[in-house]
């Protein structure tokens, strides 16, 4: 039998950090497509959302008419977002109130470690079922930047991982987000959890 052909995965370029993405995904065997148009999600197995600037990045996407693709998009292939990336996929944001894609039934404050703590490298507690998934060990070294806090998370929704008594990654059938920056660290594993999904 000929080898599967890889995965495409998109990268949406925009705006923030989807180089480093772009590396992560390639690193896992994925073929990575830069996506800054519509027509750029045609024949893409799934998707990543970056970290960034969600409120720039929500007017660059409807600048080039990607919002409505997007959300068709994500209706019936994965996305993953990180930080950025994770408000724009949430049903409520605050602090303050922004549009989104409602992808998944989560709601996030943005900004909300307050400036004294704007960034952190730290490690963070899996559920079991992370590594189940993965491979050991059970914890993550993660980077925060400027993050989110998801306040709510909906019945349909599982968090897979926390960082003091908060979600940070959290899966709802095919979507992931993370409120972390798994893209800058060396350890591939949520990167692998999302092709998993593909
Ligand atoms: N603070 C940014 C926002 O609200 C997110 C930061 C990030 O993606 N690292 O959009």
């Amino acid at each position: 039998m000929p080898p599967a052909s890889p995965k495409r995965v998109g990268v949406l370029a925009l705006q923030g950090d989807f180089e480093a993405h772009r590396k992560a995904l390639a690193a896992v065997g994925a073929s990575v497509v830069e996506v800054r148009t519509a027509a750029q999600l045609d024949g893409i197995d799934g998707l990543v959302i970056p970290g960034g600037e969600s409120s720039t990045m929500l007017k660059l996407l409807d600048a080039e008419n990607l919002t409505g693709a997007l959300a068709e998009f994500g209706g019936r292939r994965p996305i993953f977002g990180t930080c950025a990336g994770a408000i724009l996929l949430a049903k409520e944001v605050t602090r303050p109130a922004q549009a989104s894609l409602a992808l998944m039934d989560i709601d996030v404050e943005r900004n909300a470690y307050g400036r004294q703590l704007d960034s952190r490298v730290t490690h963070i507690a899996t559920e079991p079922e992370f590594g189940e998934r993965t491979r050991p060990p059970s914890d993550l070294e993660a980077v925060f930047i400027r993050a989110p806090i998801i306040r709510r998370v909906g019945a349909d929704a599982r968090v897979l991982a926390w960082y003091q008594g908060d979600p940070v990654l959290v899966e709802q059938g095919k979507h992931l987000v993370a409120t972390f920056h798994p893209e800058l660290t060396p350890d591939l594993r949520v990167h692998e959890l999302f092709m998993s999904k593909l």
